[in-house]
Formats: C-alpha cells, structure tokens, sequence
C-alpha cells in the first residue's frame, strides 16, 4: 500500500494529538516551554505544539528555550535551526549556555568525565528547569520520543536504578513549587517517523549526531535495539507497548527539598547541579 504525504502526515499528527488529550499533558491557560535542541525531535515538538494550539479548544501558550551546551563545530547549526523556525512559527525563543551559568562550555569539562553526557544532562536539566520557572512556564515539552523512552527503561534496569521509574510515561508531576513538570508529547511515536516527518514536509533540521553522543550507554542501547528491529520488525513498538500496559508507574517522590546554594530544588542539597560545579572547580 502507497503511503502518501497527507495520510503519513496524518498519521503523525493523530499519534501526537492523542498522546496530548489522552493524558490531559497542556490544560486550559497554561504556559507551556518547549526545549528546542534544533534537531529532528524538538523541531516536529515545536510544529506540532503550535498545530495543536491552532486547532484544539485549549488555551495556552508557547515560549521556546535552546541550551547552548557549547559544543564547538556542532551546537551552533542547531541554535540556527532552533531560531529559523521559532521565527517560522512565531514563537519567542531564549538561549542560554553553560557557559554563562555554570563559568565553562561543555567542551572545556567532558574531558573530565567517563561519559560527556553526565555533566551535560546534569546542566542541561538545571537550565530548562530554571528558564522554566523564571519564565513563569506551568510546562515544559520535551522532544522524548518512543525509542528514548524505551532506552531509558532498559538502561534503568541495566543500572538497577528504580529511583528513575518515576520518570517514565508521557508527563512527570509537580513534585516541588519550583520544578516544573514535564511533558513528551512524541512519547507514542517512533523515532524513525520523526525523522521522515521531517524529510517529507522539507523542515530545517540540524541532522547531525553530537560528537560526544558515543561515549553514552545510551547510544549503545540505542544500536543494540536497532539491530533488533532490523531482524524483527515491530520489536521495538511490542516492548513499548508492553511497558505501557503492564507498568504501573510509581508515583514521584515527594520529598524534594531546595539546594542551599542555589535555590532550586533538589533531592539532597547541594543539588547535582552545584556538586558538579564544585567538582569541576576542583578537578581544572
Ligand atoms: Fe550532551 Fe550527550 Fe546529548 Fe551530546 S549526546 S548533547 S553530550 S547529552
């Protein structure tokens, strides 16, 4: 069977639209932030947040932030992309960076580190969480699509990390004042349609893997359940919707506290995000 334009495209949107009502993920007057990396996933997040805005009968807004990693020879395409269709889309869009709040560009401390990802998923979570807040934003959307959330639950198994159950499924509650729950609005939809979404409607994309993406576990699970699809097809969606069906999600922690050093919230003040900070002083 031909698959056109219009019926893949409807297909794209359906999957987004029913992942948004089904789990109620924006209400009515709520500000919503999305995470904007400039790649195939926030961008198709962007598009799609915005449609939705148009044509359901909720009320709310969008702003757009992209974090500046600062990964020379890579980052600076994405910030392109991230500001050629917020200006497309009408959508106000901040940037920061590593490097103005935490002193150091994330190519000057990767080094520092068995996996660049730790210290910059650490930082990049502190600045969403915090643009967020200062932004007044009840939201943030991120571009997590069904291939990330399988990733993320076979790595939690393999790191026998249970804590890190309460972040799974399509939307993380307000567990504290200041941190602001999370959506994934792609969380039904493969990554490979993501990508064609993108191809077929020609939507400018910064299509290139960060340099420092295979020194994650990640990026070796990603392969591994990729090779599997490749023998059996449909894999990937059964164990999606196996985890789905079966998986009764804890509910989140809710002693939360607030970092002594810098007011935001944390498990365990320091938070991670001054810990790390302090390290990274002592370790240069
Ligand atoms: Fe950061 Fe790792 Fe993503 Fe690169 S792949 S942007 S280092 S989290």
């Amino acid at each position: 069977m031909k698959i056109t334009k219009e019926s893949f495209n409807k297909y794209v949107r359906e999957n987004i639209f029913n992942t948004l009502d089904t789990y109620q993920l924006i209400k009515d007057d709520e500000k919503v932030m999305i995470g904007v990396s400039g790649g195939k996933d926030s961008i198709l997040t962007l598009h799609m947040l915005t449609m939705y805005q148009k044509e359901s009968d909720i009320d709310f807004e969008i702003k757009a932030v992209c974090v500046d990693e600062g990964i020379s020879g890579y980052r600076n395409q994405g910030i392109e992309s991230a500001i050629s269709n917020c200006k497309k889309l009408d959508i106000d869009l901040d940037i920061v960076s590593f490097k103005d709040e935490f002193d150091h560009p994330l190519d000057d401390i990767q080094h520092l580190y068995k996996s660049s990802c730790m210290p910059c998923g650490v930082y990049r979570r502190y600045l969403l969480n915090k643009s967020a807040y200062e932004n007044k934003c009840d939201k943030i959307a991120t571009g997590h699509n069904m291939d990330d959330e399988i990733q993320s639950f076979l790595m939690t198994f393999s790191r026998n990390d249970q804590n890190k159950f309460v972040k799974f499924g399509p939307i993380l509650n307000k567990i504290h004042e200041k941190m602001i729950p999370r959506i994934k609005p792609l969380w039904q939809l493969a990554e490979k349609d993501v990508g064609i979404w993108c191809i077929v409607n020609d939507i400018e994309i910064h299509d290139e893997e960060c340099p420092y993406s295979e020194t994650s576990l990640r990026s070796e699970v990603k392969y591994f359940l990729n090779k599997l699809e490749e023998d059996n097809k449909g894999i990937k969606r059964n164990i999606f919707n196996s985890f789905k069906n079966t998986f009764i999600l804890p509910e989140a922690e809710v002693n939360i506290n607030t970092c002594n050093l810098c007011g935001q919230p944390t498990a365990n003040s320091p938070c991670n995000a001054c810990k790390l900070t302090q390290e990274i002083n002592e370790l240069l």
